[in-house]
């Protein structure tokens, strides 16, 4: 094993390779508070990619509903209690230095394994994988009866967060920096492109002994029966050479997601908007950093939910984040606003970006404008009663 840096959980860690960081790594960003589980994601992803035999319950993208959905059955819960107890310690900011300020003090899953082990995991069953919809709209919670309307009526508004509540997660692989597929694999056949971080299985080599599909904490390689190989997302390479977003980005129905480069802390720029949004403003957050393996895909936390499960999820920056998007949504100047206005503008990676009060500009990295989008897009009110018609209106806006 050798020592490696993980800036997300704050400290050195065991990985069974040196550190080597590629050029540039793929990476991208997810609003959760706006995804509305259309599913658009994962079928733009199973008809392009994964159509064929031995593919049938294989979904690279896949949108389950939390607390109480998963794909595969039970990936994150079985494996969080296998782990056991971790605690994120404070520690004060250094100087010109950014990064995390919390360290982890619990065991990933390169530093949890037994002998002859190179990860800590665990291998579903079939039938884990038989049913992506499990627990889909399933809220945690109770309400007391009425007690929705009291709060209404008493002037005070809804409660943040609500008693009852769910939300939407779409995973795709994240491409991750320590890759648990990629350490697992005894015949070498993961890699890391040097020039983008995205993670590929090399067909040719692959033998089918599954240790990526035990490895991944997150589930997301997945053995193909019928190939005899494992087989995972790929970020669509062939679209990212061409400086185009991944089909589940373009075809995002609700704006979600934004697709980029992400730099590590000490090497964030401000105009990038990855880096702005995980670095500067820290209002996206890893999925499950302690796992330790440093993904590259980043979460806005969903506000309605609470703290306690999104500290377990995304680790102790989620009150931060939630705080700031709240403020976001109150502050006309936001910078923030003017980002979020840019998710899902453009079938272009967005690599650079402006923004003012009234519009933000997304850009290449030469500096070439992609588009132009109003931070603020006009409503019209119709009054609720048109006394001319003599009719009641509904206004949907
Ligand atoms: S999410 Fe899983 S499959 Fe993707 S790179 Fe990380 S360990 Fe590998
Ligand atoms: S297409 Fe977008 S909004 Fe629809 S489920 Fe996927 S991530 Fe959510």
């Amino acid at each position: 094993m050798a020592r490696v840096h993980n800036w997300q959980i704050g400290r050195g860690m065991s990985y069974w390779y040196p550190e080597s960081r590629p050029k540039r790594q793929f990476g991208a960003v997810f609003d959760l508070n706006k995804c509305i589980a259309c599913q658009t994601c994962t079928l733009a992803c199973k008809t392009t990619w994964t159509s064929g035999r031995g593919q049938e319950t294989m979904l690279w993208n896949n949108v389950e509903s939390k607390p109480y959905g998963f794909y595969p059955l039970g990936w994150d819960v079985r494996l969080l209690e296998a782990l056991g107890a971790g605690e994120w310690r404070a520690q004060k900011p250094q100087v010109g230095q950014g990064g995390a300020q919390w360290v982890y003090e619990g065991r990933t899953v390169f530093e949890a394994v037994g002998p002859g082990e190179r990860v800590f995991g665990f291998r579903p069953d079939d039938q884990d994988y038989a049913f992506p919809n499990v627990g889909e709209d399933e809220i945690a919670g109770q309400v007391e009866r009425g007690a929705h309307f009291a709060t209404r009526l008493s002037g005070a508004g809804p409660r943040v967060p609500h008693e009852a509540w769910m939300f939407y997660l779409p995973r795709i692989c994240n491409h991750c920096t320590y890759p648990a597929c990629l350490a697992s694999c005894p015949r070498g056949s993961i890699y890391k492109r040097p020039e983008d971080g995205i993670v590929l299985v090399d067909q040719s080599r692959c033998r089918g002994y599954q240790e990526c599909v035990r490895a991944c904490p997150y589930k997301k390689v997945f053995f193909n029966a019928a190939t005899g190989t494992s087989e995972k997302c790929i970020a669509c390479f062939p679209k990212i050479e061409q400086g185009l977003q991944p089909q589940c980005f373009e075809t995002c129905i609700g704006k979600i997601r934004l697709q980029g480069w992400v730099s590590t802390p000490e090497h964030a720029r401000e105009d990038n908007p990855l880096d702005w949004l995980v670095h500067v403003a820290k209002v996206a957050l890893p999925l499950f950093p302690q796992f330790g393996l440093e993904p590259n895909v980043y979460y806005i936390p969903p506000v309605h939910v609470p703290e306690k499960f999104l500290v377990m999820m995304f680790g102790p920056g989620a009150e931060h984040a939630v705080r700031t998007y709240q403020e976001a949504r109150a502050d006309q100047g936001h910078p923030l606003r003017a980002l979020l206005a840019l998710f899902g503008c453009t079938p272009r990676t967005t690599e650079r970006f402006r923004a003012d009060p009234r519009e933000a500009v997304a850009m290449s990295e030469a500096g070439e404008e992609l588009v132009r989008v109003p931070v603020t897009e006009p409503i019209f009110v119709r009054p609720g009663f048109d006394a001319a018609a003599g009719v009641a209106r509904l206004n949907t806006p």
